[in-house]
């Protein structure tokens, strides 16, 4: 491999760890851990492989792209695909041994279709909207979906699933009236024992106690980016990533000088700068120029003037920095942190989008 001037540290062991901790808190209920998005940027196989050698039942991804990716690469546990599919993306579903989602009449009836011309069976999840307002159907439209899905030979119902909008706001009423309005349905239609019903994901599991249903969906957790304060059962939930680079420039400035585009930021004095090879292309956000900081020495330090494309610059005059010098972007330096979730603030959105941007400009290097 070439030597690189930053990138991605990945933590398997505290993946594991991680993966572990949940476990123990779930007891009985079945593990899936959702791998979209590339494993929210961490990447999907290195991830899936880790899982599968671990207490993981299930794996779910949004689409059949990166279900596909899974098979090819050999993964082996069921794969749940999350989100809809197109009619001319079923043979794939079922030819992978993909479980499809099915959120209406009008998907199952394709799907039916296909297995009826093709003598194919396939396996399947029913997702109800119980309030998500994304995709799913109706409670009372689910009764009779469920019914037909039972009548049909070629569906094998695996799951029945729902989705909360808002768990990670522990006193939101909705939350209540969502997994109520998912228990009467389940009441009136009476699932096969072997059907695995499933509504928890990482918020879910941080804010309510009980009722965990047979199966969990999680990646935020397990991978630690969870969004919110982590209760104290999850306290050693520990995040599995660092986004890290090298002190590529060093230079003394005089005062009144303006540093990169725009002169956002004009030096108050005489400085000593450094330029860090990481921008917008690397996917750090532009957000952050004149705003963020970073780790080095085990001195934060910040970030001054627009960051760029592909360099950023930072003030390190308090202290000492050279050439070559480690930069922690995300992470842990010494006995300091910037967390995933203080970027996420400042680029006002939340720490999954904050992972989920940097692209394969950085690669990932995992540590076992
Ligand atoms: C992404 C996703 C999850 C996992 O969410 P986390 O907050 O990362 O635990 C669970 N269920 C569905 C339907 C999802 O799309």
């Amino acid at each position: 491999m070439l030597n690189y001037s930053s990138w991605i540290e990945i933590d398997l062991k505290q993946l594991k760890k991680n993966i572990s901790l949940v476990n123990s808190y779930l007891k009985d209920s079945l593990l899936c851990l959702c791998v979209k998005a590339n494993a929210y940027g961490l990447g999907l196989i290195e991830i899936a492989k880790v899982a599968e050698n671990e207490k993981v039942d299930y794996l779910a991804v949004a689409n059949l792209m990166e279900g596909v990716k899974l098979r090819e690469a050999n993964i082996k546990l069921p794969v749940l695909v999350l989100g809809t599919f197109h009619e001319d993306q079923i043979k794939d579903l079922i030819d992978y041994d993909l479980e499809i989602t099915i959120s209406s009449f009008f998907k199952a009836k394709l799907v039916q279709d296909y297995c009826t011309k093709y003598n194919k069976k396939c396996k399947i999840h029913l997702k109800v909207d119980t309030g998500m307002g994304r995709i799913g159907v109706k409670p009372i439209t689910a009764i009779s979906l469920h019914k037909y899905l039972k009548d049909q030979k070629c569906f094998i119902i695996k799951g029945i699933f729902s989705h909360l909008a808002c768990a990670d706001q522990k006193d939101h009423p909705i939350n209540t009236i969502q997994t109520k309005t998912f228990d009467d349905f389940l009441s009136k239609i009476q699932p096969d024992k072997s059907t695995i019903l499933h509504i928890a994901n990482s918020a879910y599991l941080c804010n309510f106690e009980n009722d965990l249903k047979d199966m969990v969906r999680l990646g935020a957790l397990p991978f630690g980016c969870y969004s919110k304060d982590l209760p104290e059962k999850f306290k050693n939930i520990k995040p599995i990533f660092s986004v890290k680079s090298k002190v590529s420039y060093f230079k003394i400035v005089g005062k009144d000088k303006g540093i990169s585009y725009g002169y956002s930021f004009i030096t108050k004095a005489k400085s000593q700068i450094v330029t860090i090879p990481v921008g917008y292309g690397d996917g750090y956000s532009r957000s952050l120029s004149n705003i963020g900081s970073v780790l080095i020495r085990g001195k934060k330090y910040p970030i001054i003037g627009t960051i760029c494309m592909d360099q950023f610059m930072v003030d390190v005059s308090k202290g000492d920095a050279y050439i070559g010098d480690e930069v922690v972007l995300i992470g842990r330096q010494k006995d300091k942190e910037i967390t995933i979730r203080e970027i996420a603030d400042e680029c006002k959105t939340i720490s999954y989008e904050i992972l989920c941007s940097f692209n394969e400009r950085l690669p990932r290097v995992y540590k076992d």
